[in-house]
């Protein structure tokens, strides 16, 4: 089963972008997932084809409206279509690897990238969208941040990625940031690579980069191990 995306976005060509490149480009023309692409400006409605209006009840930039992106989405996403509708935006639940996970062991996504202040609520009502955050800041699109998300999703996919065993030591996996990391040469201006990596004694490695990871955690993402950063579910 090959992992279906369909992007709705004015700005088509900002994609595959980086996914078109690397593990993600590399699974693309493989056949691992596939990218459907859905310019809303073709959905609109008049002869200037315009997709956005200004804010009901008054204020600065315009919102998307609601009829145009119906359009759109019964085109991409016609009713019946199995997968998770996905909006872009700094309202939704911060993403996270669970819901990632989650993602990619379905049929695929249907993520809707906002522009200027934001999308009619009715659309987002009236489709059953999910808003899903990629962190507290504003991008001034949605775009880039969908690009986040079928990165974090495709490098799940059965064959995207070589080595399977190197997706589940990662951050986040078990709950931890991750350990450091050290490569050749022995000595780097002065420092040397920590002893332990370099006995060859496995249980004794293995102990080490838990306890680096504790540390880490504990210093960096305190929230992580007091659970309040929650997995983010429908
Ligand atoms: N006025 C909105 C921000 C609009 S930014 C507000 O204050 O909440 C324009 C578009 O960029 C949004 O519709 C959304 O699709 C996208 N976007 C901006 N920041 C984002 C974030 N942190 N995560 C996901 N999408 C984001």
């Amino acid at each position: 089963m090959t992992f279906r995306a369909s992007v709705l976005t004015l700005y088509p060509e900002m994609f595959p972008g980086p996914l078109g490149l690397s593990l993600a480009g590399r699974g693309l023309s493989e056949g691992a997932w596939s990218l459907e692409m859905v310019q809303i400006r073709d959905f609109a409605l008049d002869k200037h084809r315009s997709v956005d209006d200004t804010p009901a009840g008054g204020g600065a930039g315009m919102v998307m409206r609601a009829d145009v992106l119906a359009r759109a989405v019964d085109h991409g996403s016609p009713a019946g279509d199995p997968r998770p509708r996905l909006l872009m935006s700094p309202r939704g639940k911060p993403l996270t690897q669970a819901r990632v996970r989650e993602l990619a062991a379905g049929p695929g996504a249907v993520i809707l990238c906002g522009r200027f202040e934001g999308i009619d609520q009715r659309l987002i009502e009236s489709r059953g969208f999910e808003e899903i955050s990629v962190g507290d800041y504003i991008l001034s699109g949605g775009e880039p941040a969908a690009i986040v998300l079928l990165d974090a999703i495709v490098r799940l996919l059965p064959g995207v990625m070589g080595n399977a065993q190197s997706g589940e030591e990662e951050s986040f996996e078990h709950g931890l940031l991750e350990h450091p990391h050290y490569t050749r040469p022995q000595e780097f201006e002065g420092m040397p690579i920590p002893d332990v990596l370099t006995s060859g004694n496995h249980a004794k490695i293995s102990a080490w980069r838990r306890e680096q990871a504790e540390r880490l955690t504990r210093e960096r993402r305190p929230d992580l191990l007091s659970g309040r950063t929650q997995p983010v579910t429908k």
